[in-house]
């Protein structure tokens, strides 16, 4: 009930305040758009970028090789970044996803992750995607192609199955769940490459894995990973 009248209100201020920011409602300069710029230089960059053996490159280790991995801020519940994210994945915002791959980009120009001839988001299926309208990792992807001056490939993998919510499986089930899963569909795209592999958010990083693992079979191929958060 309090969730639904919250949802209704949540438009209606969309309808009347376009200019707000998404993650602290205040209204928003001209050169501003959907996040302030203080939300945005508040966020809880992790820096992982700036050191190897980070959490994220532990998460893969003994699972898949990787040249380097990272993500851009550390996931907190109740926090300005759930909002954003929030507003990217379910409020239809996927301008959100390109902006923060722009700044994902400015971040780790100087890193290994941008030595990457590639970037590939990770596929949603089919049927999430044209619930949503888009693939929320494709836009970030995007972002930080701009940002990075490298090509995303978007279009040369697809996910075959649409995994359900994996948060109450054990690990083993999880990779059990997610192995076959993608299908590389055009794979002349991949060979000899640096990939850059996009996902949003990782958990147990399961999903990315078994996308990688995939990507690994092509031959010349080496992957790196960035996530958007580290939950
Ligand atoms: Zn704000």
């Amino acid at each position: 009930m309090f969730g639904k009248i919250n949802k209704y209100f949540n438009n209606l201020l969309d309808l009347f305040f376009p200019n707000i920011c998404v993650a602290c409602q205040t209204a928003l300069a001209g050169n501003e758009q959907y996040v302030c710029t203080a939300c945005l230089s508040g966020l809880p960059y992790t820096n992982f970028w700036n050191h190897t053996e980070n959490p994220i490159e532990k998460i893969f280790w003994g699972r898949v090789v990787i040249e380097s991995a990272a993500a851009l801020v550390f996931f907190e519940k109740n926090s300005h970044f759930q909002e954003i994210l929030h507003h990217l994945k379910y409020r239809g915002k996927s301008e959100l996803g390109v902006l923060l791959g722009r700044i994902y980009g400015s971040k780790i120009k100087q890193s290994i992750l941008a030595e990457a001839d590639i970037i590939v988001p990770v596929p949603l299926h089919k049927s999430r995607e044209q619930k949503r309208g888009f693939n929320q990792s494709e836009r970030v992807a995007e972002g930080l192609g701009k940002s990075l001056n490298i090509p995303v490939v978007a279009n040369a993998a697809e996910r075959m199955v649409a995994t359900k919510t994996q948060t109450s499986k054990k690990r083993f089930d999880r990779w059990l769940n997610v192995a076959g899963v993608f299908n590389i569909t055009r794979p002349e795209k991949f060979i000899g490459k640096h990939i850059l592999v996009v996902d949003d958010v990782i958990t147990t990083g399961a999903t990315s894995e078994s996308f990688m693992n995939e990507l690994l079979k092509i031959p010349g191929v080496k992957v790196s990973f960035v996530a958007l958060a580290s939950a």
